[in-house]
């Protein structure tokens, strides 16, 4: 399985909440992987897997050569602005009229003279790849300079306009995340797909002035962490704090580490603190598409909190049974924004304490929030005070109000433009969200 990850602001703006939810959701696998050096090129898959169609349009203002990528001879040379229609048949491919690649299942095309090559529409830096893969499926692949990408992705993942120490340190989390991605997209032989998937890359329409400098102000600038190029993992809003990646994904890493993210400005960071409400039948149903059919929903339980208010454990109690969600799922599973979050059952009180201590103030948690209770006590069978969950048992709806958007571990982008904005450069706002990394 991948490990996806990362979510920039601006491309967040673009999906619906759902979506971008999804991007959260794969499984942390490849955090381990590691890199040691700089590549200066990378291969980003544009078209793959069965809907890949079987044609594609190019073009160049420098001319195309289009070559067999097996052993370079020349299939056909366009001329400048020359549209090439390169259709997949059964053995290779060809563009009608000009080359027939019959029998050729390898070819690249690059463009001539300096110039972008187009690709239905879309201009690229570097060249493209084109294979039919035996099993009939169209692969296409743009290898491109590192930090060409970086400068694309980094207007895809976050806004051009954020100041520029932002950006930096952004450029250095996509730079690091690309040459650590390791074998994600295992077969098919590129190192990142060009969705949130991986990261959003865009060719030459996402770079922007802004972008390339950023990227040409960290040069070369690599985050290690006991010597090896790591994942710099990132997301939009934490709300208050990060998290440890142990809490999400469930292994430690050192340099993943929960830290105070202050700098995020409450007024305008996307999510910092939001509200979802979801009837019972909703609830039930995502359970049911998640594979887990409890009967009628009775209560949530949110059995394990860490000190930054993720959820760590969470339990649905219904008709039929009980089931239980760890880590992530407690965000995926009913689709929220963030794992920071308390759920409150509509119509109703829940009677929550603090502690045992018979003397301890009592609560009560509604849909209006959290508030005293006067006078009032509760004693258990064992004489000891704990929670009282009956009045919220089979409420209609549940309010879940949360904060922060995404998984929370590494650099908050809010964060960074937070930091940036009170005059903290880019390497500081990395080893601040970075616990103990390098730079270099
Ligand atoms: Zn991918």
């Amino acid at each position: 399985m991948s490990k996806t990850v990362n979510m920039g602001v601006k491309a967040m703006k673009k999906k619906l909440f759902f979506i971008c939810l999804t991007v959260f959701v794969a499984v942390f696998a490849a955090i381990g992987v590691q890199a040691s050096e700089y590549r200066s090129e990378i291969s980003v898959g544009l078209r793959y897997g069965p809907s890949s169609g079987d044609s594609a349009t190019f073009s160049s203002s420098g001319g195309i050569n289009v070559y067999n990528a097996a052993d370079g001879t020349l299939l056909y040379a366009a001329q400048s602005g020359e549209e090439l229609y390169v259709q997949m048949g059964s053995t290779g491919f060809a563009a009608m009229g000009k080359f027939d690649g019959s029998g050729i299942p390898k070819i690249s095309l690059q463009p001539q003279n300096g110039s972008f090559i187009i690709c239905d529409t879309k201009p690229y830096r570097g060249y493209i790849y084109l294979e039919r893969r035996e099993n009939g499926e169209l692969l296409l692949i743009n290898y491109v300079g590192t930090d060409d990408y970086v400068s694309s992705v980094l207007g895809k993942e976050m806004s051009y306009s954020w100041p520029i120490e932002a950006l930096k340190a952004q450029a250095v989390c996509a730079r690091n995340f690309v040459l650590c991605r390791g074998n994600v997209h295992k077969g098919y032989g590129f190192d990142v797909c060009a969705t949130t998937h991986c990261q959003v890359y865009g060719g030459v329409e996402s770079e922007h002035e802004n972008t390339r400098r950023a990227v040409n102000e960290t040069k070369g600038v690599l985050a290690k962490y006991n010597g090896q190029v790591v994942a710099l993992y990132f997301f939009a809003t934490s709300g208050g704090k990060t998290e440890s990646v142990e809490n999400v994904w469930g292994s430690p890493y050192g340099y993943l580490k929960a830290v105070d993210d202050s700098y995020e400005n409450a007024d305008k960071a996307s999510k910092y603190k939001w509200s979802v409400k979801l009837t019972r039948e909703e609830i039930e149903q995502k359970l049911i598409a998640a594979g887990v059919n409890i009967g009628t929903l009775k209560k949530i339980t949110t059995d394990k909190v860490t000190d930054s208010g993720r959820v760590t454990q969470m339990t649905f109690h219904g008709s039929e049974g009980t089931h239980s969600v760890k880590l992530e799922k407690c965000r995926t599973i009913l689709g929220l924004y963030s794992q920071k979050f308390v759920v409150m059952p509509d119509g109703g009180i829940s009677i929550v304490t603090t502690s045992g201590n018979a003397n301890a103030p009592i609560y009560a948690l509604s849909s209006e929030g959290i508030g005293g209770i006067a006078g009032y006590s509760a004693l258990s069978e064992g004489g000891v005070l704990k929670s009282i969950n009956a009045a919220s048992d089979g409420a209609p709806s549940y309010s879940i109000n949360g904060g922060g958007y995404g998984h929370g571990v590494g650099m908050s982008q809010w964060g960074a433009r937070g930091m940036a904005e009170n005059g903290f450069t880019y390497d500081q706002i990395l080893r601040h969200y970075f616990t103990d990394i390098e730079l270099g």
